[in-house]
């Protein structure tokens, strides 16, 4: 799934390779899925879309929007993007494909489940996760997400009995963060998903703030992680520490066996001798 680093990395490569791109045909829905979530009423999308052009695009979280004129469209973290040179094979199942009148294509697909989303000026979108990823300051904005807001975060009443990874990772408290990045995040402050919120020193707490920093901040330098594919299909330049590939294997701190273990809805990966829990 995609989070935060690839988010930044697509709507990046989505801006260097198709603004200017102008919408010759749509195809919608064409792969039947049941886990494929759209806005409205998908056979609109046509009629939305053909004979605009792409404008921008930028991150919401962990999510992608393409701004055209007069339209938006929103990829959510379980979609797949990827471009097509003109005269280059497009998947044979997607949900949306969009052609260009330059014979070039973006074609879009649900991995497990995902929402497509695409509405007009005017056209009321309230989608939660959208709304929250576009109020809540995101990691990379340095003036809003400062060190006060993270703490703000963490002594929160709901957040400060939670542990680490239910603090960072779950209720889109900090949108475009998931369980994947976090990873890495807790390995490099040296403190496990189980460890407490409350139980956290105002020295631990800093550190974990400057790691969530730095590693999200070099993950999208490096164009996302290495688990994760861009618009070209490519895998990301940032190589994860803490993956399923980690299993096992030595601590690249201490050789200590990296430990995986299912927990609160998904698998945590991290080393019980560097991060205190
Ligand atoms: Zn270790």
């Amino acid at each position: 799934m995609i989070e935060l680093p690839e988010a930044n990395t697509l709507a990046r490569q989505i801006e260097e390779t198709l603004i200017k791109k102008t919408i010759k045909s749509v195809l919608v829905a064409s792969s039947p899925h049941k886990f494929a979530w759209y806005h409205g009423d998908p056979t609109q999308y046509p009629d939305r879309l053909k004979g605009k052009s792409i404008l921008s695009a930028e991150a919401a979280g962990g999510m992608v929007e393409i701004k055209l004129n007069h339209a938006h469209l929103l990829f959510s973290d379980g979609i797949n993007l990827r471009f097509h040179q003109a005269g280059d094979p497009v998947p044979s199942k997607h949900q949306l494909l969009l052609s260009f009148t330059d014979g070039s294509a973006l074609s879009a697909s649900v991995q497990m489940y995902g929402g497509l989303y695409c509405w007009i000026d005017g056209d009321p979108f309230d989608n939660a996760y959208y709304l929250a990823a576009k109020e809540k300051p995101s990691p990379f904005n340095d003036e809003a997400f400062d060190e006060a807001y993270f703490l703000q975060i963490l002594t929160n009443e709901k957040t400060m009995n939670l542990n680490l990874k239910a603090a960072l990772a779950t209720q889109q408290r900090i949108p475009g963060l998931g369980n994947g990045v976090l990873q890495d995040i807790l390995w490099q402050a040296k403190l496990s998903p189980h460890c407490k919120v409350n139980t956290l020193s105002a020295e631990e707490t800093y550190t974990l703030f400057l790691s969530l920093k730095q590693t999200l901040a070099e993950m999208t330098h490096l164009g996302g992680r290495d688990t994760e594919k861009d618009l070209f299909g490519k895998p990301g330049g940032y190589k994860v520490i803490m993956s399923s590939k980690s299993e096992g294997t030595p601590c690249p701190e201490c050789g200590a066996p990296i430990v995986k273990e299912a927990y609160l809805g998904g698998s945590v990966y991290y080393c019980k001798e560097c991060q205190r829990s």
